[in-house]
């Protein structure tokens, strides 16, 4: 069991017997706190290099036995993904382009020295997590069930090489909107000389250690009475580089659209390559390039910048209605979201919910 059948891997499904009762269950999908309470199962999976990945299964969602000299918790070597998944009108329910989680997840497995788990794993993963649990993905407007794949070093050896032993897990957690607000401006704090990733290290990549380094800035950010943290790059302090946990975009008077080229050290993120997307395909002009702050600032000041906002799995898209740091504070247009703003919010949810047509074959019906 747990192996792969014809090459195709194959998660048998090991029921929990004591389930949440439904009753609960409904009122956890009332009322979804993001990442408080997770479903009846979990999916996973072991890799030694003796066996590769190997006892793939589904299980009853628990706590993990792992060796307190497991390298994870001394070393960091650990990846992890994010993405959502979406109930229909007729019932059905869909992963919003789970390939290119797949193909980031492999990409961030190469950086931490982590064995890579193939696009099929990860996808027959998530599928037979969804169908075990598929009363736990809510019906409400602007819901979802969350997924949260990720890969440890569960090797006990305390010494800094590659762990020769991974577990990988997927766990699920459904979800309202992420901010409290919904789709409400957000400000954000620029922070001043602290920085995620730096030039070849591990920006690109989702681990861990990422977020972090990331906390910090976060918390100052609050202590300004901000919302979230925006990074600047280290090598000069001076270009935008993404907000905590999503990629930021710029609206100029022209229609343009600009975001922070991928440097190697920010995520690529699956929201920000969509948006991207459709803008083009609309016709509008998108440019990936180095943002200086100042140059936003500026912009921001003279009305030149019209809309500022970020992307990502957990809220999709987010207006911003203010940006400040050390010696400014500017409001984006009249701090309330922009058209270009808005309109890709309802475009994107549109697909991701089944209300508009997926022209471009984006959703994966699990
Ligand atoms: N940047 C960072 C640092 C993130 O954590 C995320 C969330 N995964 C994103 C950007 C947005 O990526 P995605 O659109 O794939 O969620």
């Amino acid at each position: 069991s747990g192996a792969t059948h014809d090459g195709v891997p194959h998660y048998p499904v090991h029921r929990n017997l004591s389930p949440c009762p439904a009753e609960q269950r409904q009122q956890v999908l009332d009322a979804p706190r993001f990442g408080t309470r997770f479903t009846d199962h979990m999916a996973r999976a072991r890799w030694t290099p003796d066996t590769g990945w190997a006892d793939r299964r589904v299980e009853a969602y628990g706590p993990l036995r792992l060796d307190p000299a497991a390298a994870v918790l001394h070393y960091g070597q650990e990846i992890f993904e994010g993405l959502k998944v979406y109930r229909h009108g007729d019932g059905s329910v869909w992963a919003f382009r789970p390939a290119l989680n797949a193909a980031r997840f492999a990409a961030s497995a190469r950086r931490l020295a982590l064995p890579e788990l193939d696009t099929d794993d990860f996808l027959a993963s998530i599928a037979a997590l969804v169908n075990a649990d598929v009363d736990w993905v809510p019906t409400l407007p602007g819901s979802s069930l969350y997924l949260r794949p990720f890969m440890i070093a569960s090797e006990a050896f305390l010494g800094v090489r590659p762990a020769a032993q991974v577990d990988y897990l997927v766990i699920a957690s459904p979800a309202a909107s992420y901010f409290g607000g919904g789709f409400e401006p957000v400000s954000i704090w620029v922070a001043d000389g602290q920085h995620r990733a730096g030039p070849g290290g591990t920006g690109a990549a989702k681990c861990g250690g990422n977020y972090a380094a990331s906390l910090l800035p976060q918390q100052q950010a609050a202590e300004h009475g901000c919302d979230q943290v925006c990074f600047l790059d280290a090598a000069t302090n001076t270009l935008l580089e993404e907000i905590g946990s999503m990629n930021v975009l710029v609206v100029t008077d022209d229609g343009t659209v600009h975001t922070p080229e991928l440097s190697g050290t920010i995520l690529s993120g699956v929201t920000r390559r969509s948006v991207l997307d459709l803008l083009r395909e609309q016709g509008r002009t998108v440019s990936e390039r180095p943002i200086p702050l100042a140059e936003v600032r500026e912009g921001l000041r003279e009305g030149t910048v019209t809309e500022v906002f970020a992307c990502g799995t957990a809220a999709v898209i987010t207006p911003i209605g203010r940006l400040a740091g050390a010696g400014f504070d500017l409001t984006v247009g009249d701090g309330s979201p922009g058209p270009i703003t808005s309109a890709l919010h309802a475009t994107l949810t549109g697909i991701q919910y089944g209300t508009s047509a997926d022209v471009h074959g984006w959703m994966r019906r699990l």
